[in-house]
């Protein structure tokens, strides 16, 4: 099939509840062929990787045969390519990965397929899921059994404290056997790293994510093996599978997050899992328990590990998708319609 009209959306949010990334900037990317199918997928970016998509994305890609994944490998390496001089990281990549989506969606419902079979097939029947938020007696009730606590450091002896009283009491409501992880966003320093460690040793925490920026490759690589056993995580503001190879090549992280809306979607995500393997790093992508990911994650050798927000749960929001699979005692899985199997909810553009 031919692709015949390509249009990237930025839908019009009206809900932005507790936490302002919610909506993430999210882009829709609509993606028809000859045949009359279309694909449908996610990017991040807002109107500036709209603009990406609607001009230069749309020029090359009006007219481009996609018939296999290897079609899509070809085009999205053409769209890397010609958008490199101001791509590469960030907002290109973002409106990329919508393309990408958008194409494995399409290929999907074109073949009858759904996107975890076009790229090898299920080899995880169900993912575990762990839940990324603050209601915490109601996700235990709900039946997760792993949980993963937000921080921002506040300086001084009340910011060591505040991470200590976070993974307390998350530790007595969801017991000691569950898995219990730590977000910061970059607001940690070396420093800071190594003293939580020791303060938090007791609690058994699997992972702190995000302590340094994305450019303190090197000092990350040094925290490693200070803090162990608990695993230094990140990857949800990297790029690509060159930007995950550089992470590779520093050592810098114990645990990968790809966002697979950000990062160059599935073609993007399969390389990073292939670099992950070689190196024997695990990966656990960001938003993993939405449809984009848990394709990747249930096809490769990602960890059985998928991020469900609390945005999904406690609080109202706006509804892009339609049939987004939901977890059930902790677990979930996507369903074997074509595609990505979700449908878009009109309603929102
Ligand atoms: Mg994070």
């Amino acid at each position: 099939m031919k692709i015949t009209e390509v249009k990237a959306i930025y839908p019009k949010y009206k809900k932005i509840p507790v936490s302002w990334r919610t909506n993430f900037w999210q882009i829709v990317v609509r993606i028809e062929s000859d045949n009359g199918y279309v694909g449908f997928g996610f990017g991040g970016g807002g109107i500036a990787s709209e603009a990406i998509v609607n001009s230069h994305f749309r020029d090359l890609l009006i007219g481009q045969q996609v018939d296999s994944i290897f079609d899509i490998q070809r085009i999205w390496d053409m769209l890397y390519d010609a958008s490199l001089p101001y791509g590469r990281k960030g907002i290109a990549i973002m409106a990329l990965s919508g393309v990408d989506l958008a194409l494995y969606d399409l290929l999907g419902k074109a073949l009858k397929e759904p996107v975890h079979q076009l790229i090898g097939g299920k080899i995880k029947d169900e993912v575990d899921c762990y839940v990324t938020g603050s209601d915490l007696e109601n996700f235990f009730k709900l039946g997760f059994n792993a949980c993963k606590l937000s921080h921002r450091w506040s300086g001084g002896e009340s910011g060591f404290e505040d991470a200590e009283q976070k993974i307390s009491t998350a530790r007595g409501i969801f017991g000691k056997d569950a898995k219990l992880m730590l977000d910061v966003y970059m607001s940690w320093d070396f420093d800071v790293t190594i003293e939580m460690s020791r303060r938090l040793s007791k609690y058994n925490v699997f992972w702190f994510e995000d302590v340094l920026t994305p450019d303190d490759l090197g000092q990350q690589s040094k925290l490693k093996s200070l803090v162990a056993p608990i695993l230094i995580a990140g990857g949800e503001h990297e790029f690509t599978h060159h930007g995950f190879q550089a992470i590779a090549d520093s050592d810098a992280l114990d645990l990968w997050q790809p966002d697979i809306t950000w990062c160059g979607g599935i073609t993007a995500g399969v390389r990073i899992v292939e670099i992950a393997n070689q190196f024997g790093v695990p990966v656990s992508p960001h938003r993993g328990a939405e449809v984009w990911a848990l394709h990747l994650i249930e096809a490769s050798d990602c960890l059985n590990l998928a991020e469900y927000h609390q945005d999904h749960i406690v609080s109202e929001r706006d509804e892009v998708w339609i049939q987004e699979p939901v977890p059930t005692d902790g677990k979930i899985s996507s369903s074997s319609e074509p595609g990505f199997g979700v449908e878009l909810n009109e309603k929102i553009l």
